[in-house]
């Protein structure tokens, strides 16, 4: 097997310098010097140029015809499935538009940001017409005669159709805009007031790391403007946020990254540095991080912990009872900021972009109409109109970079996690025991074991099923959905 071991060989020396250009990110989000940043960028275009280089390097495919497969094992065999996925995606597409899409894409992400903060989408809708055309052509490349809008899914969702999605989808949004309308109808809970000592949320919010599994030995939490997690196997970090007056923004955000940095960290480590060390898709990751932060994390049991945890971090902060806690935490209000939405509301949000950009993709929604078509669609399902672009059609940053077919894996993740935090829940039915006592081990030893470990062994769909025992389907996140919310308002 003397190809195969060339080839895993190169392939985990490629892993190692995408493990690098990650770290490039983390630094420029969290501690790079602000001068440094013209400089960075060509750091950046250099690792991406080498990495590039590797991805279509002409001995990858040699390697991959000298290997027999039938002579390999599962797990050498799923190696080669993803080294044959990346190697195929790099080379359809021309360097050339590569190149066009990366030039366009960057200068498009600042005009979206000046748009955004002047509230005039007529000025970002010239350059996001070039970054739909060039990314439609990336999508004719990948797609080599199939559908367009399903080729640029695959990248984040392997083996997800538009076809699929659309029909879980379809069910998913006329149940929550009903359930939505008529938790508006009901008696609010209050809102938390007060000024939260943000070195204190810091502190608070590493205990809640911990709480959660995160292994700081082989990890870091800062502080960026936008929480994310990155790396994977022995250097995984995370970024959270403080906002005096919000520490559940501090919190949740600590929590959700801690599901997406807990899947890379657990994943079995002899895949350490190989395509099998990686979180499978984006639809399994957000399953992770979305089940930690919601069905865990705001669950009455585990806000009854928190509750007492944030009475000895800030003292009496005005929240009478556990119980009152709980329905705070879970408010639901209106708002039009998807990153800011509560579990009920936030699926409402990705489905409508979901469906325009598809609708831009096949030309069916010109960008000249993209506005009045959010505008309609939103207040359709919120009930309320936008007020304002900003809180509106240019409150994400997803197109200006290209990320088409991105949004869907939000909401798949959302379902996926309603699967498996059922069969979580008929393997553990004394959960609520432990997360009462901030205890989330057996939850987090039944996600690591099931769904973790496997890194990208199974495919996305492959992994919720032999984890959940069920097909995956919209219908668990529904039932617990209405279950959880119509308790919570009495409906
Ligand atoms: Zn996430």
């Amino acid at each position: 097997m003397k190809a195969y071991d060339e080839l895993m060989a190169f392939q985990r020396e490629t892993e190692a310098l995408a493990e690098v250009a990650g770290r490039l990110g983390w630094d420029q989000e969290t501690v790079m010097p602000r001068g440094a940043a013209p400089q960075r960028s060509e750091e950046m275009a250099a690792m991406q140029g080498v990495l590039h280089a590797r991805n279509v390097d002409p001995r990858v495919a040699d390697w991959l015809a000298a290997i027999d497969g039938e002579a390999l094992d599962e797990v050498a065999r799923a190696q080669l499935h993803h080294i044959r996925r990346g190697h195929d995606r790099a080379t359809r597409v021309p360097g050339e538009l590569s190149s066009r899409i990366a030039r366009v894409t960057s200068r498009a992400q600042g005009l979206w940001a000046e748009a955004r903060a002047t509230d005039d989408f007529a000025a970002f809708a010239p350059v996001l017409e070039e970054v739909i055309a060039l990314k439609r052509e990336e999508g004719q490349a990948l797609a080599a005669g199939g559908d367009v809008y399903d080729a640029m899914l695959d990248d984040y969702e392997p083996g997800a159709t538009a076809e699929t999605l659309t029909a879980m989808f379809g069910a998913l949004r006329p149940a929550l805009a009903d359930l939505r309308a008529a938790v508006r109808e009901a008696p609010q809970p209050p809102v938390l007031e007060g000024v939260f000592d943000e070195a204190a949320q810091m502190e608070l919010t590493r205990l809640l790391a911990t709480t959660f599994g995160y292994d700081s030995s082989i990890g870091r939490v800062d502080k960026a403007v936008h929480p994310f997690s990155s790396g994977s196997g022995l250097d995984v970090r995370i970024t959270t946020r403080t906002n005096p007056l919000d520490p559940f923004n501090c919190f949740y955000s600590t929590i959700h990254e801690v599901g997406h940095a807990a899947y890379e960290q657990n994943i079995d480590q002899a895949y350490l540095l190989t395509p099998l060390g990686r979180g499978v898709s984006m639809g399994v990751h957000e399953s992770q991080s979305r089940i930690y932060e919601n069905q865990l994390g705001r669950s009455r049991a585990f806000t009854g912990w928190l509750f007492g945890k944030m009475r000895d971090a800030f003292g009496d902060f005005g929240v009478a009872d556990a119980e009152t806690f709980y329905r705070i935490v879970n408010r639901v209000s209106d708002g039009y900021i998807r990153t800011e939405a509560d579990e009920l509301q936030y699926n409402l949000h990705v489905l409508l972009r979901f469906d325009l950009e598809r609708a831009l993709m096949s030309g069916d929604l010109q960008v000249g109409d993209l506005e009045a078509a959010w505008n309609d669609r939103f207040e359709a399902d919120f009930g309320y109109p936008v007020d304002k672009p900003s809180n509106g059609v240019l409150q994400d940053v997803h197109w200006s970079v290209g990320l088409f077919g991105y949004f869907p894996t939000y909401t798949l993740g959302n379902v996926y996690a309603g699967c498996l935090h059922e069969a979580l829940r008929a393997a553990h039915p004394d959960l609520d025991d432990h997360l009462a006592r901030g205890e989330t081990g057996v939850a987090t030893e039944w996600l690591r074991t099931n769904v973790q470990t496997h890194g990208g062994l199974y495919t996305p769909r492959d992994v919720i099923r032999r984890a959940s025992g069920i097909e995956p389907s919209e219908a668990p996140l529904l039932s617990y959905l209405q279950n959880k919310f119509g308790d919570l308002y009495g409906l």
